[in-house]
């Protein structure tokens, strides 16, 4: 039995997108190959609310996290920290032998803009990376205040992974001033993974010109240059950029604004479950995610048990992430999943703890 996945990624792929992934095969220099890009390109432009490139990667969204901390920075790197998808991107620094910095908060608490602040005024940095939305600790980084200490730092570069929010919850890309913002397309894009996105500024784009050693399958200049083509350097997913521009329609249809509000409507009807049945949330108040739920399980449930209670059901949660494993457990509220499916998940999960 399949199981519906409320799992913060890879979430739920509707049949009409599984169905684009299985297209007629096409070159990735023919024509036919281009017009597919430049159909894409303006969607995603549209969707993310930016004049910016939006290059594809053929990768998971780690893939553009190592793009980012090599060819944007030739000073020192920002890391704020906040959880194991934000300790990666530092990590990804160091594994490349870049100079960079945590800016490090316990798991569970947002990152402020006065702590970036008084980090950028010591004219040290270059390149600041923030997780928008924290999936291991359920954490939303208040990217709006953030943005706003940015723009007084003109020089430096700010760069955002927002894999586990993009198109869940409204991101003004060139509104908040953000120069590089990224996502895999298996969390609330709602497609197979195995691709990613990402948009780059000019001011980017110029400043990974400066750089040296940038690599080689992710170098932004070299992408940019193909991206005026309307291709890509080395042969790309072919049928998930199929599937995208067949995803990309249907949240258009939708109404990308009601694409955001259906994400915090299921979110909301999970917390006001949680308050109802006294399951505390686990983020620090007033940074809750609305697309990874994150819980204390305050209450000691059994969650590999509920879980494969669960799969009985044809569904699935997710426990905390490494050390939180069983401190939390996370409901993902993603993609293409509807509030009658988070209701009919929330009557399950009565049933079976009897709560
Ligand atoms: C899932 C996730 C990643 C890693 O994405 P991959 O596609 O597995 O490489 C990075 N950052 C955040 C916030 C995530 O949720």
């Amino acid at each position: 039995m399949h199981k519906k996945l409320f799992i913060p990624g890879p979430t739920e792929v509707v049949k009409e997108v599984r169905d684009a992934m299985a297209c007629e095969m096409i070159g990735h220099r023919m024509k036919e190959f281009s017009e597919l890009y430049n159909q894409v390109i303006p969607k995603l432009q549209q969707i993310l609310y930016t004049k910016n490139r939006v290059l594809l990667f053929t990768s998971s969204a780690t893939g553009c996290m190592e793009s980012v901390v090599r060819n944007l920075s030739n000073k020192k790197t920002l890391s704020c920290m906040c959880g194991a998808f934000s300790d990666r991107w530092y990590n990804i620094a160091v594994a490349n032998g870049k100079k960079a910095d945590p800016l490090k908060v316990e798991w569970g608490y947002a990152i402020k803009p006065e702590m970036i602040d008084e980090k950028l005024k010591t004219g040290e940095y270059d390149l600041v990376t923030l997780v928008h939305n924290e999936t291991s600790t359920g954490v939303k980084n208040p990217i709006e205040e953030i943005s706003e200490v940015m723009k007084k730092y003109p020089d430096v570069i700010f760069a955002v992974d927002a894999v586990s929010s993009l198109t869940g919850y409204k991101l003004e890309v060139d509104a908040l001033g953000i120069d590089v913002i990224l996502a895999g397309v298996q969390k609330c894009f709602a497609l197979p993974p195995g691709l990613a996105v990402m948009t780059v500024s000019q001011k980017a784009a110029q400043k990974a010109k400066t750089v040296e050693n940038r690599g080689y399958y992710f170098d932004i200049v070299d992408m940019l240059k193909y991206d005026e083509k309307g291709q890509t350097p080395s042969t790309p997913s072919i049928s998930h950029i199929n599937a995208l521009n067949v995803q990309l329609d249907r949240m258009l249809a939708e109404g990308i604004e009601n694409r955001f509000a259906r994400h915090k409507k299921m979110s909301d009807t999970i917390f006001n479950w949680a308050e109802e049945k006294g399951i505390e949330k686990f983020p620090e108040k007033g940074y809750e995610s609305w697309t990874v739920v994150t819980l204390k399980n305050n209450r000691n449930f059994n969650i590999s048990e509920l879980n494969k209670e669960l799969g009985n059901r044809g569904k699935t949660i997710s426990n905390g992430y490494g050390k939180l494993k069983d401190i939390t457990f996370r409901i993902a509220a993603m993609g293409d999943l509807t509030p009658s499916d988070i209701n009919e998940l929330l009557n399950d999960i009565n049933d079976i703890l009897k709560i």
